[in-house]
C-alpha cells in the first residue's frame, strides 16, 4: 500500500527532509554572500553597481558595440546605471537560442518629491512620493536611511548615502501617539496614513540668525556643506528613503534571512551568481537580465518593456551573426521573482495546497496575474515540462504554487514582456513573508535553491 501511495500521490516534504546535509551547510554560506549583497544594494543603482563588482570579478568585461563574441566570451551592459545584462557566449550558434534569467532589483520605498524640504512648527521635513505598492502604516516609526543621487547646476554628480554607516543619523517618519488614536485606529488601514502625510523628519535646530526658514535653512546648509549642493539641486536628483539596519538572520536557528528588498534582490542575486560561477563555454548562451522599475508595471527607458533589453540582446546577436527575431524564437526564460509564502497567521487569503511553503524549495508558477489569469504570462506546460526534468536530473528542491487565492488580489511580474519578444517564459522564485514590507524574509534553504535553479537552468 504504502508503495501505491509514493507513487501515485505527489506528497508535500518539507525541505530538510529532502536535501542533503551539504546542501543545507551550502545555503548557510551561500546566504552570507547573500545578506552582504543585500546591505550593499539598497537601491536599484547599488544593486547595479554590486553587480557589476560580481561579474568584474568573474571576468566579465563590458560589452562594446562591434565587438566579436566567440563561444566562451563574457560580456555586460549597464543601462543607464540601473540595470544590467550578462551573457556568456555558448558553443551552439546564437541562433541556437539563449537561457535567459530575469529578474529585478527595484524594490518598494519612499521617494522624494522635486521640491521636498520644508518647514513647520520649528521643525524640517521633506516631501516624499511612495514607490511601488506598500501598506504605508508599515514605513513609519522606523529608521529610514537616505541613498541617492543629485546633480549640481554643473552637471557634476554626488552620490548621498545617510544612515547606512552606524555612526550616521537616520530619518523617520512620525505617529501620532496611541493616548491620542481614538480617532485615527477606527480608519480603514489604507486611510490611516496618506501619500502626502508620510512627510520624513529631517532636522530641528534652528539656523543661526533671525531671518525666515530658519529650520529649513539649516538642513540646506548642512547639505551644503557635506555634499555642496543647493536646494535647487533637488529638481536633478533621484533621492529615496530606504528602511535602516542591515540583514540578519531569523530564528533561534537562524533558518531565516530577514532584510530589506529580497523581493527581487533574492532571485537577482542567485541568478547572478549562477551566471557568473556558469562553465567555461556553456552549450547555449547564457543571459542574466537585473531589470528596474518592475514594481511600478517596468515602464520606462530601464524598466523590462524598453527596447534597451532587445538592442543588447540584438547586439549579441550582431556580434555572433545571428538573426534576433531567430534567436528570440528559440530562446527560454526564468522569470525569476519573488512569491507568497503561505503564512498561517493570515490562512484566509491563501489555498494552502496551492501555495509555496516556507523551505519547500524554489517556487515554479505556470501563471501570475489577477481575477481570471488577467494580465498573465501562462508558460507552457512544454516548457514547465522541460524544467522539471533538469531540475529533478540537478537534485533542486521545487515547488509549484499561486500568489495567494482566487480573486483576493494578484500581481505581475516582468514575464510577459519577455513572452511578448516570442520568448518562452516562466515564472519562478522565492517564497517570501512580509512581501513589500520594510523587513521581508525568506529560507535560507529557498534563498539557496534559487541559485542552484538558475545554475540547472543554464544547461537546458
Ligand atoms: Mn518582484
Ligand atoms: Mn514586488
Amino acid at each position: 500500500m504504502e508503495d501505491v501511495r509514493k507513487a501515485l500521490l505527489n506528497e508535500k516534504k518539507n525541505g530538510f527532509d529532502i536535501v542533503s546535509k551539504e546542501d543545507a551547510i551550502a545555503a548557510e554560506s551561500f546566504c552570507d554572500g547573500y545578506k552582504t549583497f543585500l546591505d550593499r544594494a539598497k537601491t536599484e543603482r547599488e544593486a547595479a553597481d554590486a553587480a557589476v563588482s560580481i561579474l568584474t570579478a568573474a571576468g566579465f568585461t563590458p560589452y562594446k558595440r562591434g565587438m566579436k563574441l566567440e563561444p566562451g566570451a563574457k560580456v555586460f551592459s549597464v543601462n543607464r546605471g540601473r540595470a544590467v545584462a550578462a551573457a556568456v557566449i555558448g558553443s551552439e550558434p546564437v541562433e541556437a537560442g539563449a537561457n535567459i534569467t530575469a529578474a529585478h532589483i527595484d524594490a518598494p520605498r519612499i521617494d522624494l518629491k522635486p521640491v521636498p524640504l520644508y518647514e513647520d512648527s520649528e521643525m524640517a521635513f521633506f516631501k516624499t512620493h511612495y514607490y511601488g505598492g506598500i501598506k504605508k502604516y508599515q514605513w513609519v516609526t522606523i529608521p529610514l536611511e537616505l541613498h541617492g543621487v543629485m546633480f549640481k547646476a554643473d552637471g557634476e554628480r554626488v552620490d548621498v548615502c545617510v544612515g547606512a554607516d552606524e555612526d550616521d543619523p537616520v530619518f523617520v517618519i512620525t505617529d501620532l501617539l496611541p493616548h491620542l488614536a481614538r480617532e485615527q485606529t477606527q480608519k480603514p488601514a489604507a486611510t490611516i496614513f496618506t501619500g502626502e502625510s508620510l512627510n520624513v523628519l529631517a532636522g530641528g535646530s534652528p539656523y543661526a540668525d533671525d531671518g525666515s526658514d530658519r529650520y529649513k535653512l539649516a538642513v540646506m546648509s548642512l547639505l551644503n556643506e557635506q555634499y555642496g549642493v543647493t536646494e535647487k539641486d533637488f529638481l536633478t536628483s533621484e533621492l529615496s528613503f530606504v528602511p535602516g539596519g542591515r540583514a540578519r538572520d531569523v530564528g533561534f536557528d537562524r533558518c531565516f534571512v530577514g532584510a530589506y528588498g529580497q523581493d527581487d534582490r533574492v532571485c537577482s542575486y542567485g541568478a547572478l551568481i549562477a551566471l557568473a560561477q556558469s562553465a567555461q563555454i556553456p552549450q547555449h548562451t547564457s543571459i542574466c537580465i537585473l531589470a528596474d522599475k518592475e514594481e511600478i508595471g517596468s515602464e520606462g527607458v530601464s524598466g523590462m518593456q524598453s527596447a534597451w533589453y532587445d538592442t543588447f540582446m540584438q547586439d549579441i546577436c550582431s556580434g555572433a551573426g545571428a538573426e534576433y527575431r531567430i534567436f528570440c524564437e528559440n530562446s527560454r526564460c526564468l522569470s525569476a521573482d519573488v512569491g507568497a509564502a503561505y503564512d498561517p497567521n493570515f490562512p484566509e487569503a491563501y489555498d494552502k495546497r496551492n501555495s509555496p511553503a516556507v523551505n519547500g524549495g524554489v517556487q515554479l508558477m505556470k501563471y501570475t496575474g489577477s481575477a481570471g489569469k488577467a494580465a498573465a504570462s501562462d508558460a507552457g506546460a512544454e516548457l514547465v515540462s522541460k524544467i522539471r526534468t533538469v531540475f529533478e536530473r540537478d537534485g533542486v528542491l521545487w515547488q509549484v504554487g499561486e500568489l495567494g487565492k482566487v480573486d483576493y488580489g494578484g500581481g505581475g511580474t516582468v514575464a510577459k514582456y519577455l513572452a511578448n519578444r516570442n520568448i518562452d517564459t516562466v515564472d519562478i522564485g522565492v517564497p517570501v513573508l512580509s512581501m513589500h514590507s520594510p523587513f521581508e524574509v525568506t529560507a535560507k534553504l529557498d534563498v539557496y535553491m534559487m541559485y542552484r535553479a538558475a545554475k540547472s537552468f543554464y544547461t537546458l
